[in-house]
């Protein structure tokens, strides 16, 4: 029996000795700042001349690390590698393979500090959702841990005196996961061990920009036993080894997190079949969103304006989560803007390898020009509260902004922003809030904050999103606690965290047997 499990405690750092602890580790990491590292296929360490540079998104000139990039003959290697280990790894007992995850998480939970760390650094996190990034990291690996222990015996189904049935489910193939950027570790590490503790192997393709700390997950799952070719660590570009791999006859299955655009052109790609194929290949693909936050007139305004503010600037908006449009009733409408841009005005902004600053940079030169443009057009759409502003000579500064005023049609409240930009819009009752809070081509995550018992059994009905809150912001979802996955252009809703996530990579098998 494995022991019961809730979730990973998060680190308090107003307490000073967590704090004190951090820094050591931020300074210990800074030593290693800059090194080289490897592809990882089959084991073997390969250098390549063309690296991927990791660069600290708070401060530019400093160099995370130089990651080796894949080409198309190296990920034709490590496809290579992945189906020769396939052959003997779908046999391994799920035992064992459950077994590497719980020491991994062992080992990440023993090396916290350090790891949140690395994540401060590769993703400029702050301090608080580095933590919430390894600590949902470590929540993965034990629950898919037990996930997989509970499936492996299979489902009951009937029997009848002539027969003997069995029913159970054995693992696809190779599969090419891709991950993106934003929870750096998290759905790196869990979109990688989920296809391989079900008895797959995996094809890791990191983000480009943030490498570095899948090598570091690497080295944890070796150190846990993972035998050499289950996972494959190959970064490279999207472009040229993504397509190479989703097209890719020997795939048996891609999971992909991160844009609407990339996932749904490897949705198309991956539905084409190529010659000496012999499946179709299944795709999950969790993309982004356009999340809303309603508050309707009978509601805890206080809540409602920390709700909005914590789920619209928690890194800086970079969660596929995040806040990005408030739709407030309009007898409420001024009361909870003025009190949210209050809010907004206390938050604190800096190179979080430096201190525990609320907000950090945004992650890169490409998301700083494409928020500020979008912060352009909602000049233009609506009305600037608070921010407006950026600062990108060090790092990829944002000032943490609210428009007002918006037309639910609005550019800045139909696109993904993925920053640090919500927009207002004022709804004259509750039906009227949840028809704008649906008005998107999106459907991940959304709030209501009320105490309407009503309206809530009514957005329970027709707010059309698959991870909906009640009064509590639309961010911060806990592995077993909230599975996690959107509905429309969100995704397959795949819910990672969930009870059904390890049947994406899994295919039912029925034994009947005469006696
Ligand atoms: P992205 O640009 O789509 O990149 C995601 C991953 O796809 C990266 O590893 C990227 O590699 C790779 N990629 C790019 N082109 C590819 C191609 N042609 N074939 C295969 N792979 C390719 O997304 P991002 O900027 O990293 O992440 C932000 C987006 O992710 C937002 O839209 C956010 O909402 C979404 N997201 C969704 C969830 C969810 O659970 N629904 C969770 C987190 C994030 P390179 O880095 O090399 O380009
Ligand atoms: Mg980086």
């Amino acid at each position: 029996m494995v022991q019961p499990y809730r979730h990973e405690p998060f680190t308090d750092f107003s307490i000073e000795e967590n704090a004190k602890d951090l820094e050591a580790a931020l300074r210990q990491v800074e030593k290693e700042l800059g090194q080289e590292y490897p592809l990882i296929i089959g084991g073997e360490r390969i250098y390549t001349d063309k690296k991927i540079t990791s660069i600290n998104p708070a401060k530019k000139d400093e160099v995370v690390g130089y990651v080796s990039k894949a080409d198309q003959e190296l990920a034709e290697k490590a496809m290579q590698v992945a189906d020769e280990t396939f052959e003997w790894w779908r046999k391994s007992t799920p035992e064992m393979r459950a077994d590497i995850l719980f020491r991994a998480a062992a080992i990440v939970r023993r090396r916290k500090h350090e790891f949140n760390a690395w994540i401060i650094k590769e993703g400029g996190k702050p301090w608080k959702e580095a933590d919430a990034d390894i600590a949902e990291g470590i929540d993965f690996l034990e629950y898919y841990g037990r996930q997989m222990l509970e499936i492996a015996e299979g489902k009951e189904i009937n029997s009848r005196p002539v027969e003997n049935n069995r029913f159970t489910y054995i693992p696809l193939g190779v599969g090419l996961v891709v991950s993106p950027w934003n929870f750096l570790f998290a759905i790196m590490c869990g979109t990688a061990v989920s296809p391989m503790v079900t008895g797959n192997t995996v094809l890791l393709k990191p983000a480009s920009a943030t490498p570095v700390i899948a090598y570091k997950l690497m080295e944890v799952l070796e150190e846990a036993g993972m035998p050499a070719g289950v996972i494959n660590y190959i970064p490279g570009s999207g472009g040229e080894i993504g397509d190479y791999l989703v097209e890719h006859p020997r795939t048996r299955f891609v999971s992909f997190t991160g844009s609407r655009e990339v996932g749904t052109n490897i949705y198309e790609k991956a539905a084409k079949i190529q010659d000496g194929q012999k499946w179709l290949k299944r795709v999950v693909a969790e993309m982004g969103g356009k999340d809303t936050i309603v508050v309707d007139n009978e509601a805890d305004l206080e809540l409602a304006a920390e709700s909005i503010v914590q789920s619209a600037f928690g890194f800086q908006g970079q969660k596929c989560s995040a806040c990005s449009r408030a739709v407030i009733h309009e007898d409420v409408y001024d009361q909870v803007l003025e009190r949210a841009v209050e809010l907004t005005k206390e938050l604190d902004i800096g190179n979080t390898s430096e201190k525990n600053y609320y907000n950090g940079p945004v992650v890169d030169q490409g998301a700083y020009d494409k928020i500020m443009g979008y912060i352009e057009t909602g000049k233009k759409e609506g009305k600037l509260m608070v921010g407006g502003e950026g600062d990108d000579s060090e790092g990829y500064f944002i000032k943490p902004t609210i428009f007002a005023d918006l037309d639910p049609e609005a550019t800045i409240m139909q696109e993904e922003i993925f920053g640090p930009v919500v927009a207002f819009t004022k709804a004259k009752n509750f039906d009227e809030a949840i028809d704008i809070a649906n008005n998107t081509d999106y459907g991940l995550t959304g709030a209501v904050i009320s105490n309407n018992r009503n309206h809530l059994e009514i957005a329970r009905e027709d707010f059309h999103v698959g991870n909906l809150y009640f009064n509590r912001g639309c961010t911060a979802a806990i592995v077993g606690y909230h599975p996690f996955g959107g509905f429309n252009m969100s995704g397959t809703d795949s819910k990672a965290g969930g009870p059904d996530y390890l049947y994406n990579f899994l295919q039912g098998k029925t034994v009947s047997e005469m006696l």
